[in-house]
């Protein structure tokens, strides 16, 4: 928003920022900063860290364990398909069974994992899921006997790896679905008739090594992509700053320290907005340069902190007399201000500028040594451009505004002058 609460500086980006879920809360940027500190196996996301990375992750977690679970339930149809094509009936109807439970099984994990849910929810499913497909996948080969027996249970750990691997999911939920497959395979194995214990126990600690390696590299890539959130919370925070910190450099790039107002650039710029090449807002505009008389010999009287205090008084009645939802003060030079007035015809922004000379003299500022009056008084140009058919430019319209200040000061100062001047009759009956 500018001063005089119209035109806004360019949308901040710090609320495109908030639209993407990142916190302002020095809680979580304190969290941030520790967490960067610590060695990369050490992080561990706790409280709001957590829930944010959590949101972020979910689509793309879900998404994953999705498309696992389909892959699953469809690979489930085809295999039953060949059994019962390419091998004896005898072995392929004890195979039925636990393969058609794996495709429901796996749908309704899909079907959970479709949307956010409570994590003990989302949780629970996957794991039961995944026990229930894995003991599924062994139980096809198991009841098979033979050579299948111990395949099953290969493509079973087979199945749990790739699980492992892709799922972005909690450690704990990963753990659990590595001890639940190898608790499994060694229960599963110390039943198989083909082998002693010995060996049964010995092929699970083989397998576990593998699973084990399986988990710690599951671990590794969370605690990257961890870091690289941590990362990204942080460079989001930044650029925020910095572009909180440019919001106020701009402004303060074009404002006047003393009086507050617009300063010169300012102005330039929302006059070639609001009258710019092709982009007229408003059929006319009016513009008052107004100038306080003899100033200098209040500087030289009093001093030069007393001339600003006289500039900020100034500056505060023009503001006083000019509707503050539309028109544009600002301080155009040492004690120059520049009024713009939208949509204002000659004649009102005549009748603004006699408000605003009256009330500057009404305030009664000491002024002793002016030959104008014993009191500060402001001489004002004013100057109009449309309504139609006038092809006079913005800087046109300046020139003309400050020829009428020049009028304004040569013809004795302390008074109003239009370019061109309206006719005595109306200026008359305007100023009573
Ligand atoms: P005129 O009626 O012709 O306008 O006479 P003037 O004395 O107002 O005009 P002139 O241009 O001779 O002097 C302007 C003075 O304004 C000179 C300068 O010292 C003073 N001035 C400019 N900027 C500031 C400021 O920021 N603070 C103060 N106190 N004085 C300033
Ligand atoms: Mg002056
Ligand atoms: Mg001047």
């Amino acid at each position: 928003m500018d001063i005089q609460g119209n035109r806004g500086p360019k949308r901040s980006i710090v609320s495109d920022l908030a639209r993407l879920g990142v916190q302002n809360d020095p809680a979580i940027t304190a969290e941030v900063e520790r967490l960067l500190t610590l060695r990369t196996r050490d992080i561990r996301f706790r409280g709001e860290i957590n829930r944010l990375y959590q949101a972020r992750i979910w689509p793309q977690t879900a998404k994953i364990i999705r498309a696992w679970m389909i892959w699953v339930a469809f690979l489930g149809v085809v295999t039953l398909a060949l059994n019962i094509l390419l091998l004896p009936p005898a072995i392929s109807t004890t195979m039925i069974m636990p393969n058609a439970i794996i495709p429901p099984i796996a749908i309704a994990v899909a079907l959970i994992w479709q949307r956010p849910r409570p994590p003990w929810l989302q949780g629970g499913f996957l794991i039961a899921g995944m026990f229930f497909i894995l003991l599924a996948v062994a139980l096809a080969g198991i009841n098979a006997g033979g050579e299948f027996y111990e395949r099953s249970l290969n493509i079973m750990l087979f199945v749990a790896v790739t699980a492992i691997i892709i799922f972005g999911i909690p450690l704990s939920w990963t753990v659990t679905i590595a001890a639940l497959a190898l608790s499994l395979y060694l229960v599963l194995q110390l039943a198989n008739p083909a082998l002693d214990v010995g060996s049964a126990v010995a092929a699970t600690l083989f397998f576990a090594s593998g699973i084990f390696a399986t988990v710690v590299a599951r671990r590794n890539m969370t605690l990257l992509a961890q870091k690289t959130f941590l990362f990204g919370l942080r460079d989001r925070r930044r650029v925020a700053e910095l572009a909180d910190v440019n919001d106020q450099l701009e402004r303060l790039a074009r404002i006047d320290p003393l009086t507050g107002l617009a300063n010169r650039r300012w102005m330039e710029e929302t006059l070639s907005h609001l009258w710019g090449d092709g982009r007229k807002r408003h059929d006319r505009i009016a513009m008052l340069m107004c100038d306080i008389d003899e100033f200098k010999k209040l500087n030289d009287d009093f001093g030069h902190a007393e001339g600003d205090r006289c500039l900020v008084e100034v500056a505060s009645i023009i503001q006083d007399n000019v509707r503050s939802n539309c028109d544009h003060v600002a301080r155009y030079g040492g004690e120059e201000f520049l009024v713009l007035l939208p949509g204002m015809s000659e004649q009102e922004a005549v009748f603004v500028a006699e408000r605003i000379r009256e009330s500057v003299e009404a305030a009664a500022l000491p002024n002793p040594t002016s030959r104008v009056s014993r009191f500060i008084t402001v001489s004002i140009g004013v100057a109009v451009l449309g309504p139609a058919g006038e092809a006079l430019s913005s800087e046109q319209l300046q020139r003309n505004a400050d020829a009428a200040l020049y009028q304004a000061k040569e013809s004795g100062r302390n008074r109003v002058v239009t370019h061109p001047p309206v006719p005595p009759k109306i200026r008359s009956a305007l100023t009573g």
